[in-house]
């Protein structure tokens, strides 16, 4: 009775993501679709875009510069993202900012689990070209988090990732709360009808086990 109790003030109710980016566009086709579709549609999450050009000074809306110490490639300027991450932020005061790098700290189920249980706002600031001038993050002691040991070239990739994964702890966005892979045992392997698959005359089973109603068994052979 406890735990359950426990569970339900726990459950995430609703969250508010808010994307610094200089390519808003890229978002769409992902959250047009599926769970995430739904989940905006119910107003379980809200994405909110910011992009770094709309902040800029200079009447060019040029939000780049070259390194300082020389090299390939160019620099996101502080100010513009400065100003749009104290935007995205405004008077909030339960806000975690993350921003993205090959090199930052591998992110995790169990780092999205923490944050959402933590925070109800999130700004995801995404780079590009070399990055973004290394103040901004200073300023805002901000986290800097990968998806993963490779580089890519923007931060938008990234930051679907893990506002996908952030958006399964919400309350509601999945069809059935505990269908969470993360909340049960699941294996890699999944199958479903037909229990014998015929392809180029040569038969693929089901495992026999996943055949046997014994829940027990199951389990075991899921978590191998
Ligand atoms: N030298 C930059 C650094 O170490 O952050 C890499 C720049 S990378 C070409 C451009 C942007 O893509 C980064 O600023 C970051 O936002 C994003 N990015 C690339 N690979 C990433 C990864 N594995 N995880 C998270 N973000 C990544």
């Amino acid at each position: 009775m406890l735990l359950a109790t426990l569970r339900i003030i726990n459950t995430i109710k609703n969250m508010h993501f808010h994307i610094v980016t200089l390519f808003p566009d890229s978002f769409s086709s992902y959250f047009s679709e599926s769970i995430l579709k739904r989940a905006l549609e119910d107003k379980k999450i809200k994405v909110s875009f910011y992009n770094p050009r709309e902040f800029t000074k200079n009447k060019h809306k040029r939000i780049d510069q070259k390194p300082y110490g020389g090299g390939p490639g160019m620099v996101i300027q502080a100010e513009p993202v400065v100003r749009a991450i104290a935007k995205a932020k405004g008077r909030k005061r339960n806000v975690k900012i993350i921003f993205f790098s090959p090199g930052g700290a591998q992110f995790d189920t169990s780092y999205a689990k923490k944050i959402t249980k933590k925070y109800k706002n999130v700004v995801l600031v995404c780079g590009r070209y070399e990055g973004i001038d290394a103040r901004v993050r200073k300023i805002f002691r901000a986290e800097e988090i990968s998806i993963g040991p490779y580089t890519l070239t923007g931060g938008e990739l990234p930051a679907m990732v893990v506002l996908d994964c952030m958006s399964r702890q919400v309350e509601g966005v999945l069809g059935n709360f505990s269908s969470r892979e993360e909340e049960r045992i699941a294996s890699r392997d999944v199958y479903t009808r037909p229990d014998v698959f015929t392809y180029k005359k040569k038969k693929y089973k089901v495992p026999q086990v996943l055949l046997s109603g014994n829940h027990k068994k199951i389990d075991e052979w899921r978590s191998t």
